[in-house]
């Protein structure tokens, strides 16, 4: 399954040459490596083991579409964060700082 580079969800029609992007949204949004990278920092620092997207969200206190969206690179492409179900990424999912 591909995987849109900017927001991790499953890619149905890749808008992109160059990367695996889903809209015209995350083309736009993906052209900021700066702040999706600072983002994923500050997430790695604020995480408490076991919390669910919401909660991050709550913490951050970015956009949610960019919090949900970096916590999904995290977990499917970096593999830094985990979570325990099979069911896709959204804010209700629990997600964990160690694989077990
Ligand atoms: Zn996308």
């Amino acid at each position: 399954m591909q995987r849109c580079d900017y927001c991790g969800r499953s890619v149905y029609k890749n808008v992109s040459g160059t990367y695996v992007l889903c809209s015209s949204k995350c083309k736009k949004k993906h052209k900021n490596r700066i702040y999706m990278s600072d983002l994923e920092q500050k997430i790695l620092s604020l995480m408490a083991d076991g919390i669910t997207v919401t909660e991050i969200d709550l913490i951050v206190e970015d956009d949610k579409f960019d919090i949900v969206s970096a916590v999904r690179r995290l977990v499917y492409f970096d593999k830094i964060l985990f979570k325990k179900t099979r069911t896709e990424i959204n804010l209700l999912t629990r997600i964990f700082t160690k694989r077990k």
